[in-house]
Parts: structure tokens; sequence; C-alpha cells
């Protein structure tokens, strides 16, 4: 090797050793007589020193050292007068004997520290030298740690990983695919896998029992902060086993990660309905950091006069604790807020209760100090605490509440990024209307069974039939969801008939499952945790990119490589591809 130990692990224990590192140069400070060098490697920093009695070369040497240098040193440790107690090599420094400059660098476009001054386009640009930086290293370090901790746990489980091939057809997971011309066959297309859900199924009809694989899907979607149009999911299935086993399983992956990699013991993970997510939190990922659960008040305002709450079909809303003293301009902002497209609400209404104990709301001409005071009842508000409702279309309204619920838990720092609030949302609907198409479409995938008790509801309320389907929610955020799944080819082909495919579609598109399910195939189930949202909730961040080495922007580029990017005609030719654009 090249150097004798790493930039981060020289100290007092080794003064006088003759020591050579390697490392690219942080800084360098000329005090006339004396000159400083940081060294950087990825395990820390040591600091180099250069004194009067140095040689000429030497001295010239260290002088036409720029920032990123890369340099190999040798010299020996010795004690520093003024001790840098921050780091853990800040006792010791090296006096430095020989150095070499192994290459040179540019300098850099941004300072590579911790608070760089670096904006984000031109970091990703240069994201090489961005992933230099503590903050960005140590995100991958804690990915790397918590991918060898799932497979520890998984494995001592008795799952095996396997692989399952990128050049597929595609997996309906309610997104668009990426797919790939075939040059073998002209005019025929792989899709990548939205995930591998149908493979790992199938893995369950060949024996394999437990499977587990850390592995990339793609999705062509809208990208968000916590979306990519590549991820990475810790994808799980299991044969013979019912709901619980998976809850049980996957909580238990759950905990062990948070004690193995941020020593945080994890009660009981608490559960809820998808019924009762919707109306308390009108969410099916609650963030149960706080309460501000919501509060229906139908039954209390209606038939008043007041046109907007009575032509309501629901008039909710939530007890902004403490927030009595909220100014006008305050509230205005709320409404701003409240009525930005993306949310789409018409109005906010609101109820103070003065800390002198009057209650005094936005809507006092309809309604009566007597009548606001079974508001604050219902709310079981106290002097001080700030009603806000909202009233509309049932489903709209309990959507924009969830805004506003957010919002003020935000206002009010109730969403603290260290505290960690998991929970399981259970028996989601298996179907889910689609205005645009005007026919159902599977809620999480059409694999996922029905509960059995609601499979006669399929012909007469398909709307509310409850499918074994789970999420897990950390933080308001969806980390994992899984269901048991259809393993009848008679029951898996009526799901397709109920989302519209005819039995032909069906056949094409997925007459490999259904064949083989009609081999033996066990009781199954699974679920997919997504890695990179679990990695940045326990990272503290609120983007998935950064715990992603080379990620994507807003528009699904890659700025650093440039891609997307056009491929030559002979190119296209040989895939006998015409673009149009
Ligand atoms: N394939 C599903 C998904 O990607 C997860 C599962 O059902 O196991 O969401």
């Amino acid at each position: 090797m090249l150097r004798t130990h790493t930039c981060g692990e020289l100290n007092i224990s080794h003064l006088g050793q003759s020591v050579t590192l390697c490392g690219w140069v942080q800084k360098s400070r000329d005090l006339g007589g004396t000159t400083f060098i940081d060294v950087r490697d990825r395990y820390g920093l040591t600091q180099l020193v250069l004194n009067e009695g140095t040689t000429d070369d030497l001295r010239t040497k260290s002088r036409s050292l720029g920032r990123e240098f890369v340099i190999k040193v040798s010299g020996k440790v010795i004690e520093r007068t003024s001790k840098n107690t921050k780091i853990p090599t800040g006792e010791i420094e090296i006096a430095v004997e020989a150095l070499e400059i192994l290459n040179e660098s540019k300098i850099p476009p941004f300072m590579i520290e911790d608070e760089t001054d670096g904006g984000e386009e031109l970091r990703a640009k240069y994201r090489y030298l961005d992933l230099r930086r503590n903050p960005i290293r140590n995100n991958l370090v804690l990915r790397h740690k918590m991918a060898q901790e799932v497979r520890k746990y998984l494995d001592g489980l008795n799952f095996i990983e396997v692989e399952t091939p990128v050049l597929i057809k595609s997996t309906p997971e309610g997104a668009r695919d990426f797919v790939v011309p075939s040059r073998m066959n002209p005019g025929e297309f792989y899709a990548l896998p939205q995930s591998p859900q149908t493979f790992k199924q199938l893995l369950m009809v060949s024996g394999f029992d437990r499977y587990f694989q850390i592995v990339k899907c793609f999705r062509d979607e809208d990208l968000r902060a916590d979306r990519q149009p590549e991820f990475t999911q810790i994808d799980c299935e299991m044969a013979f086993i019912t709901q619980e086993d998976i809850l049980h399983i996957f909580e238990g992956l759950t905990k062990h990660l948070f004690k193995t990699v941020k020593n945080i013991h994890l009660d009981p993970i608490p559960r809820m309905q998808y019924a009762d997510a919707m109306r308390l939190y009108g969410s099916d990922k609650p963030d149960i950091r706080f309460g501000m659960q919501f509060v229906e008040l139908n039954d209390i305002v209606k038939g008043k006069g007041f046109s907007i709450f009575d032509n309501a079909e629901l008039v909710v809303g939530i007890n902004a604790k403490g927030c009595a003293a909220y100014t006008r301009k305050q509230i205005d902002e709320l409404t701003e807020f409240l009525k930005r497209p993306q949310i789409g609400a018409t109005g906010l209404i609101y109820c103070r209760y003065n800390t002198d104990g009057t209650l005094k709301s936005s809507v006092d001409k309809f309604y009566n100090e007597d009548e606001l005071t079974n508001w604050a009842a219902a709310f079981e508000a106290e002097a001080g605490d700030l009603m806000l409702v909202l009233a509309g279309q049932e489903e709209k309204v309990r959507k924009q509440l969830n805004e506003l619920r957010l919002e003020m838990g935000n206002q009010l720092g109730l969403r603290n990024k260290d505290q960690f609030a998991p929970l399981w949302v259970l028996d989601f609907p298996l179907l889910e209307w689609d205005e645009e198409t005007g026919r159902f479409h599977a809620m999480h995938h059409p694999f996922t069974s029905p509960k059995p008790e609601d499979i006669p509801m399929l012909d007469t309320d398909p709307k509310n039939v409850r499918a074994n389907a789970y999420d897990l929610v950390i933080n308001g955020t969806e980390i994992g969801g899984g269901s048991i799944r259809i393993h009848d080819r008679a029951l898996q082909a009526l799901m397709f008939k109920h989302l519209g495919f005819s039995k032909e579609e069906a056949q094409k598109q997925f007459g490999f499952l259904m064949d083989a399910f009609e081999y033996g195939a066990p009781p199954h189930g699974g679920i997919a945790f997504g890695f990179d949202r679990l990695c940045s909730i326990f990272a503290g961040l609120d983007s998935i990119r950064d715990v992603i080495a080379f990620p994507k922007n807003n528009s699904g580029r890659d700025v650093m490589i440039d891609s997307p990017s056009t491929i030559a005609d002979e190119q296209l030719n040989e895939l006998k591809i015409k673009t149009t654009v």
C-alpha cells in the first residue's frame, strides 16, 4: 500500500512513529517560517507541519500545493503545541520529511467543506467532488451499514437473496414503464421492472419460501423530493404465512435497523385501519409524531344559515393548540397556503378560543358564542387554542385538511426529525376508482388478494372491498408496502376482469403467472421497503437524493454524465427506431 495509516487514525499513542499518509489537500497555511497542511481522506483529517529546518526542496514543493492536490507524505508523529479537541487526530501532527505530489487538481468549483458554497446544480455536475464532503459521504456510509444489517437480519431468518432480471415485461405498480428496445427482436421492447413483483411470486411457486433482494426498481413518473426514476427496494416474499407473520418479521427488521444503526429502541409499532387513517388524518400515511386529529362538525354546524357549511358534504377541522394569538396575517397566510392550486381549498374558517375565555370566529354572523362553545367542546379546545375548519366535498376536504395539519405541525415544531413514529396502516381498499380512465385500478397491485369475506362484494360494491394489504409509515412517509397475494388462477382471472382486462389481454400480459398458479402455487405474501426513503429518514434528510451516490435531478437528468441524451442514427437504424422529435 502507498500508506501506512489513514488520515483519521493517528493519535497521541503513535508519537514518534514514522508514518506515510495519502490524501487530498484540504488547505495549507504558510505562517512565515512554518507551513501547516491539512490532508484529508475518507477517514479524517491530519495536520502536517513543515518547520524552519525543512529543506528548500520540500518547502518549494509544499508551497506549490493547491486545494485537492493528491499527496503522499512521510514523516514523524509529533505532539501539537496547540491541540484541536474537536477531531480524533487533533493532538498530533506529522513533521514532514518527504512529500510527493501524486496528482494535481484544478481549483474545485466549490469548497469541499461541510458547509459548502456550491449551489445544487453545480454540485450535481461535479457530484464526484460533492461526494468528498463529509455530510454526503456519511450518508452513503449510513446506507452501507443499513444494507449490511438488512442482509444480516434476513439471512438470520433463512431468507435467500435472489437476483431477478432487469430486462422484463411490464409489472404494473401504478407508474409508466421505462422501456428498452430489443435489437434482436426489432419493434419489440423490454420494460424495466417497476418492482420484481411477479418474479418473487414465481420464486414462491418454485419453493424458495423466503426471498429477499436489495434491488433497483424503475418507474417513469413525475419526480419529487422522495422520488427518483430509479430507486432501491428491500424486496421480500414469503410462502406459507399470514399477514400477521409478515407484520411481525418486518416490524422486527425495522426494530433491528433502528437498534443496530441508530441505537434507538422502538416500542411495538401501532396499527391503524386505512379507514381510520383517512378519517382522523385525511391521509393513508399519517405522521403520528403529533395528534391534532380531525374533528367532524357536520352535526353541530349545519342548518344555521351558513350556506358554505350547509352545502358541504363534510365540515371538518383541527385544533391548533396554543395558537389563539395567531395574527390576522398568519391566518391569511394559512388561507393562501390552502388556496394554492396544488391544494385547492376555497377558504379557511377559524375560531379563536381567547385566553380570556371568549370565543371569536370568522363566521360570527352565523354562530353565536353558545354555538361556538359547542365547537370548542367538539374540538376539546381550551382557552388559548385556535380551531381551523374546512368544508367541501369529503375526499377533497380531507386531503386539504391533511395538508393544513402537516403545515401546522411544522409551524408548531411538532415534526422533530430525531423522533421516529412508525405506524402500520392495514386493510387498504382493493380497488381505487380512476376518474381519468373511468375504471377501477388496483390500489396496491393486481396480485393483491381481497379479504376472503369481501370477495362477494367485488360484483356488488367493489369500492368497499378490502385487501389484505398493509403499509409501513414512518413520520408521515410511506416506507414499505405489501400484501398477501392471490395464488389461485381463477381468483387472479377474476381480479383482472374487475380491472377491465379482457381475457386475452390478461393472458397476454400475465398468462405466465396464472399458468404458474396451476402448478402448485403455495399461499404467499410479501412486502417491499423503499430503501432510499428509509435511509433518508435515518439520515434526517428531506430528500432521498443525498442518500444516493449519483442521483438524477427533478427532470430525471443526470447532469454529470449528461443523460438522457440522443443516440447516433446508426444505433437507431440498428434498432429500427425512427424518432419524431
Ligand atoms: N411490489 C410491491 C411494491 O413495489 C411491494 C409488494 O407488494 O411486495 O410496492
